[in-house]
């Protein structure tokens, strides 16, 4: 389509343009911004940056030496990271909803959706659906599942007994970096992975956005800042079953992944791919993003066949994660801000161990 406009850069850009506007519009309850907020924070914040890059520098170290070892790369097993009993998971994070306002354009959100919705993403994470079972051929080999399970808390951070689920009224702006809603109502970020639900992410009269998340940080955790944001009327059975998988994406985000279709398709970038992109290899670049093979074709700019259904891209199949992105992610748990996390001990403070 781009060649017809070749003789002028101007009309193309025009096009181009308009071709994302229109597509932005089609896709508009999908469209999550954890992008361009987590840019934004590290422009305003370069510190936070530079702790990023310091973690992702120890995924190459942690992988140097298992190929030492002459352990499997690739094998999540092999993991220096896991420390879990044999029969439990390898991680129990304890997690925190707060709610704002019950009905979020028309649909209910209460204890069993909520619940539901968590119980769904767990299951992705685990590879335990439907769907990972019918992942393109392609990514047979890649396709991963990270031993992973989100609890609601049982204990609040005064040790009294919860549901993990808090009510608050209707109010909106959590997906806003410095949400007065997010300082004021946050349990402590290092013992629960705060959610928070509201139907207006932003304050701006917009209420189809799907959520936002921001990646590993110990700044926003200091500030009670770490989160996923996210709209009540994507929960579990409040969507249908593919859709409500974005909240597996935006947990995907918390965990330290980055869309597969960061920075689109380039060639020679494939040499660079554990820092380009979405910074993992085994995810083949996207030309931009993709919801199923109708929608601008299964290849890209090189030829390879992408990851459509992968949890970090938009999709029409949510289905899986791949094998460097578990290792991200099992990197990302041992980070600083979401170590303490899944510790036996936190475990045990926010009764999340059950
Ligand atoms: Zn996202």
């Amino acid at each position: 389509m781009m060649n017809k406009f070749n003789t002028s850069i101007l009309a193309a850009l025009v096009a181009a343009s308009s071709a994302a506007y229109a597509k932005q519009a089609e896709f508009a309850p999908h469209h999550c911004q954890a992008t361009e907020s987590n840019a934004q924070y590290y422009r305003n914040f370069p510190a936070a940056l530079t702790e990023a890059q310091a973690r992702h520098a120890r995924i190459a170290e942690v992988k140097a030496a298992r190929a030492k070892q002459g352990a499997a790369v690739e094998t999540n097993d092999a993991s220096p990271y896991v420390t879990g009993v044999a029969g439990t998971p390898t991680y129990i994070i304890p997690v925190v909803f707060h709610v704002y306002g019950t009905m979020q354009n028309g649909h209910l959100v209460n204890d069993a959706v909520i619940m539901d919705a968590l119980s769904k993403t767990n299951a992705d994470f685990k590879g335990q659906t439907a769907d990972f079972a019918d992942v393109d051929s392609e990514f047979a080999a890649v396709k991963d599942t990270l031993d992973i399970e989100f609890h609601l808390a049982s204990l609040d951070p005064d040790g009294n007994p919860t549901t993990g689920i808090i009510y608050h009224p209707e109010s909106s702006g959590a997906g806003n970096y410095s949400s007065s809603d997010v300082k004021r109502d946050h349990w402590d970020n290092y013992k629960y992975m705060n959610v928070y639900i509201q139907n207006d992410l932003y304050a701006d009269g917009v209420t189809n956005n799907s959520g936002v998340a921001w990646y590993p940080d110990t700044a926003m955790s200091d500030e009670g800042l770490a989160r996923v944001t996210y709209n009540g009327a994507y929960l579990g059975s409040n969507t249908d079953e593919n859709f409500r998988s974005v909240l597996t994406h935006e947990f995907g985000h918390f965990l330290d992944l980055i869309h597969t279709f960061e920075g689109g398709c380039k060639r020679g970038a494939n040499r660079r791919c554990s820092t380009t992109g979405d910074d993992i290899c085994d995810t083949p670049q996207q030309n931009g993003w993709q919801m199923n093979p109708g929608d601008g074709g299964v290849l890209n700019c090189l030829g390879e066949t992408i990851n459509w259904q992968n949890f970090m891209a938009y999709s029409d199949q949510y289905a899986n994660y791949t094998q460097d992105q578990v290792d991200r992610m099992v990197n990302g748990l041992s980070s600083a801000a979401r170590n303490t996390l899944w510790s036996p001990a936190n475990l045990a403070a926010t009764g999340a161990d059950n």
